[in-house]
């Protein structure tokens, strides 16, 4: 370590957490106040429409520790995490929930580990409380589902609650897709992760912004932004269908030449009418996703817009980060 103090940057995505945010930053010094290292907590509303801003702006005149970023609308919590990640000015940056879920007691030994030589830690949810018997069943069919379709080195029941270290935060920040799954591009760098279980509380105030919709959106965000499977389901689809077709066509010159009864045929046409359309349309529905996010790619549009900050370097300002890496917007920029 250099002589400079280690500096902790926290990330903290905040949509509609009012109720939270008043015990968020209490327990966070309680935690981290006597610590070797230094922290800056880097708040990111994501277009709250409560007093998250405006709690949010009155901790950042008091203390310069905290930075606020504030987005225009809500671009959702991914979004909101990779402004964190962008700003941070830490050596390392970890991740955690508004809503105390994610302790801020085991940063500590975050960053012990992390110092220790792991690029990555990842906090695991040994154990749930307070959520629904529905919550933990479909995170458990959200994890399964990650693991076999996404990457096998994706760990269960590891959500955003991670330290990240230098060289995995550049890696981030130069990965600009649109449709983000963060534990699915860490995952994706391949630096040395450590796991380290722990028990998770319920929420201290609000209620949670993940519907099942909402979850089973997130699960498809990272099974098709990380894998062409769907598509190759689809082809395989086809394929056995078209065989069936094939034996079906044998059947029914069988049944012509050699049996001659083909009065009796409309069921089974109309049967298979009925599946081959079906099986089109999920393929051709599939490649249309696929299609789609080629589009948004595309576009290169910033990830987010920053309405206002606080405490962040003027350099830094609110210009968006753009898609620098992309074509069109290289081609925009040249033309001006
Ligand atoms: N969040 C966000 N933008 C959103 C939804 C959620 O920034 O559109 C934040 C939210 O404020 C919280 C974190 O993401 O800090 C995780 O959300 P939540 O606690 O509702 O999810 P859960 O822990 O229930 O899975
Ligand atoms: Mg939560």
């Amino acid at each position: 370590m250099s002589a400079e103090p280690f500096l902790l940057s926290i990330i903290v995505a905040a949509y509609n957490e009012e109720a939270s945010l008043g015990l968020l930053v209490p327990a966070l010094r309680a935690a981290l106040d006597h610590q070797r290292f230094h922290y800056e907590l880097l708040l990111i509303d994501d277009g709250s429409s409560d007093r998250t801003a405006a709690i949010a702006r009155e901790f950042a005149a008091s203390d310069p520790r905290i930075r606020l970023i504030r987005f225009s609308r809500n671009f959702g919590q991914q979004a909101a995490i990779t402004a964190g990640l962008d700003h941070a000015r830490g050596d390392a940056a970890v991740v955690i929930d508004a809503d105390l879920q994610d302790p801020p007691e085991l940063l500590p030994e975050m960053v012990r580990l992390h110092l220790q030589g792991y690029e990555i830690v990842s906090a695991q949810r040994s154990h749930r409380d307070g959520e629904s018997g529905l919550k933990r069943l479909t995170a458990r069919f959200f994890y399964f589902l990650m693991r076999r379709f996404v990457d096998e080195r994706m760990q269960p029941q590891v959500g955003d609650f991670r330290l990240y270290g230098p060289r995995a935060l550049a890696a981030l920040r130069s990965m600009r897709e649109q449709h983000r799954f963060l534990r699915g591009m860490a995952a994706w760098t391949g630096y040395r992760e450590i796991i380290l279980p722990f028990s998770r509380p319920a929420r201290v105030a609000g209620e949670t912004k993940y519907s099942l919709l909402s979850m089973l959106r997130f699960a498809w965000t990272g099974i098709s932004s990380f894998s062409a499977l769907p598509l190759r389901a689809s082809l395989m689809l086809g394929v056995l269908t078209a065989a069936a077709g094939f034996l079906y066509l044998a059947y029914a010159v069988y049944i012509t030449f050699v049996l001659k009864t083909t009065v009796h045929g409309w069921t089974s046409i109309v049967a298979l009418q009925v599946i081959l359309s079906g099986v089109t349309l999920i393929a051709v529905g599939l490649l249309g996703e696929y299609v789609a996010r080629i589009y948004e790619e595309s576009k290169g549009r910033p990830l987010y817009l920053v309405e206002e900050t606080a405490n962040l370097d003027q350099a830094e300002g609110i210009a968006p980060k753009a898609n620098v890496t992309h074509s069109a917007a290289a081609r925009a920029a040249r033309h001006e």
